[in-house]
């Protein structure tokens, strides 16, 4: 294997121009570290830290969509009260819409629920401008706000949630609960204005269970700095959906973005990454969900406050039970609409023993993906397979000045024992070879499987950083396997065909893959050029039995194809169950259920 001619390519030449990078946008404070362990006797303690300060979780500034409301600022207005407001608030959705903003609508907050909030929360809460516009601002979706929510709540405890739903219950005053923005399909904007529960205060690990595996953690926590507490352990939680770059990685990013445009602004990249309260309430996955399964496998029981304020406890601790309806999964994805979960009971993995991570070229994106369900047929436990297209390749070169060949790639990640690794790694590069594979590579050396996995890690970001004053449509179909070769390759000839740049990146293992479409949002006809393009995508998903969010979830942005996708006794059945678990319509209203579905 000439592994180390490949180390040097992926080298990066570039060196930060910009390193000043500022991550001061809202100071919260960071919880008490209390934990509870049990059964670690053995083990070594982990170490106490701020983790607030140890992580620098970026959020999209390329993609940041844009208030519509904005020009109301300046002459003084009401930005809830902003004119051209669909007072219904049902405009959205319905077959075949190809709207892409919400229009909301705006009650005037009661004073007494406002007197009430100051009680509950004390300090905690805040009516401030610039956290409310930053709270309804698109932070990582191309959706417009129409709104922005009325009152920001930071709540420290479950029983301050279940006071303030109540109070706002009682007063029909919309709620959105909010974790750490990433989502992507408008799931966190207030269209109707109303209360933003921001959770990112409620951080706490509450016990963890070394023997049974296990850990009770409070929502606000990101799924890194979990991970930073479990190391120690030797345990860890196995799902990733963003990654908050490092500060390397950030000013490499900023400083390629200041040498072509100079636009690319990492201040406004600040927040918390995505948080397991987030990640619960979209059903998130991410590179290792091939593996492990998504947030649906990985959740043991929740706690979560419903509109009434009641808590409810959705399952015991034990690993399987059949005892009923499963409240736990019925929450794990429902956006925010049926509840708010405050505590999330979660199943961890061993870190494993050794691993083994490898690369490989392809002549085409269906030679790639006909390798990667290959992989799968093989029976092979692939802990991931990620597939870059030659644009997304592209974009990593640019962005950090490297040399990879400019074709589909592979990557893929074997874990086991040493002897089980590097027998998966070389049953698949004989895979590769049979199909028109070529330049496999792989590295067990950790610093070589960093810097080997650092490409995919960085994907997304390069991929933004090549045009920092664009927003970015990401699309998230998910098929069959034996359908993703099909899909992918009809899909890329749409693309290739567009005058807007797009890269394909893959969780190739699941058939779910992800284009990133990157349009000046300033030019209406370049949006609907990514509008149309996600269409394609989503119609041909659909016509082959698949879905049109396979993780990221349905926000605003995904309403229009449940029809098609579920059809109207599945969406009607949904709406029964929001009808009766929050009939006043408080909980994040004008979200995942069309708006024209009716019972
Ligand atoms: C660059 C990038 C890459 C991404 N990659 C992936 C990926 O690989 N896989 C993947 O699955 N996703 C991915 N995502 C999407 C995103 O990270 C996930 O949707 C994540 O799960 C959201 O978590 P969050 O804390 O940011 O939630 P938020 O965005 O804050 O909220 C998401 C939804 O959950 C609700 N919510 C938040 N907290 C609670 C709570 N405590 N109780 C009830 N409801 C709540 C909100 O109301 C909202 O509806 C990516 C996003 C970006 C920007």
């Amino acid at each position: 294997m000439v592994f180390s001619v490949w180390i040097s390519r992926l080298r990066s030449s570039s060196k930060p121009i910009c390193t000043k990078v500022r991550n001061s946008f809202f100071h919260k404070q960071s919880a008490a570290l209390s934990v509870e362990v049990l059964g670690s006797e053995q083990i070594r303690k982990p170490f106490a830290s701020s983790w607030g300060g140890s992580l620098l979780p970026l959020a999209l500034a390329a993609s940041a969509g844009s208030l519509v409301f904005r020009s109301y600022q300046d002459n003084g207005t009401s930005y809830c009260q902003a004119p051209n407001l669909d007072q219904t608030g049902k405009s959205i959705g319905g077959k075949g819409s190809t709207d892409y903003m919400v229009k909301g609508s705006h009650k005037k907050v009661p004073q007494e629920l406002i007197e009430k909030l100051k009680v509950i929360c004390k300090e905690n809460m805040t009516m401030d401008y610039d956290e409310r516009y930053f709270h309804g601002k698109p932070q990582n979706s191309f959706h417009k706000a129409v709104n922005i929510p009325d009152v920001i709540v930071y709540p420290r405890s479950e029983e301050e949630v279940s006071k303030i739903v109540a109070s706002c219950n009682e007063h029909k005053v919309p709620i959105v609960p909010y974790g750490g923005a990433t989502s992507i399909e408008g799931h966190t904007l207030s269209p109707s204005g109303g209360v933003c529960i921001d959770m990112t205060l409620m951080k706490r690990v509450k016990s963890l269970n070394v023997k049974d595996m296990d850990v009770v953690v409070e929502p606000g926590i990101g799924w890194m700095e979990l991970n930073e507490f479990l190391e120690p352990y030797g345990l860890f939680f196995p799902l990733d959906p963003v990654k908050p770059i490092n500060l390397r990685v950030a000013s490499m990013v900023f400083s390629h973005a200041c040498a072509t445009k100079g636009s690319l602004d990492p201040s406004k990249s600040a927040g918390p990454g995505a948080t397991i309260g987030g990640m619960c309430a979209t059903r998130c996955s991410g590179s290792l969900a091939v593996r492990y399964g998504t947030m649906r496998e990985n959740v043991i029981n929740l706690k979560v406050v419903l509109a009434n304020g009641e808590v409810v406890k959705t399952g015991s601790r034990a690993r399987k039970s059949a005892a009923g309806y499963d409240l736990t999964r019925l929450m794990i994805g429902s956006e925010g609409t049926l509840g708010v979960i405050t505590e999330v009971t979660l199943r961890l993995q061993k870190i494993p023993q050794h691993s083994v991570v490898a690369m490989c070229n392809f002549p085409t994106i269906k030679d790639a993906a006909d390798v990667a369900i290959a992989t799968m047929l093989s029976g092979i436990q692939v802990s991931r397979v990620e597939l870059l297209d030659e644009v997304q390749v592209r974009a990593i070169n640019i962005a950090n000045g490297k040399n990879l060949p400019e074709s589909p790639t592979l990557m893929f990640e074997f874990i086991g024992t040493e002897a089980y690794s590097r027998e998966q790694t070389l049953i698949v590069q004989k895979i590769a070879s049979e199909q028109n594979g070529s330049d496999f590579v792989f590295a067990e050396d950790p610093e070589a499987k960093k810097e080997l996995w650092k490409i995919r890690k960085e994907a997304l970001w390069a991929c933004f950083a090549m045009e920092p004053n664009f927003e970015a449509m990401i699309t998230d179909v998910c098929v069959p396997l034996s359908h993703l070769a099909e899909l992918i390759s009809r899909s890329k000839q749409e693309l290739d065909s567009s005058s807007l740049v797009c890269a394909v990146i893959a969780h190739a293992g699941d058939g779910n893959f992800h284009t990133v479409i990157l349009f000046d949002p300033n030019e209406d006809e370049q949006r609907k050029e990514a509008e149309r393009l996600n269409h394609f995508m989503v119609h041909a998903a659909l016509d082959m039995e698949g879905t049109c969010t396979g993780e990221h979830g349905v926000g605003t942005g995904k309403m229009k194809y449940l029809e098609k996708e579920l059809g109207m006794e599945a969406l009607k059945t949904m709406k029964r169950i929001k009808a009766a678990l929050d009939p006043n319509d408080i909980m994040n209203p004008g979200k995942l259920i069309p708006p024209h579905v009716c019972f």
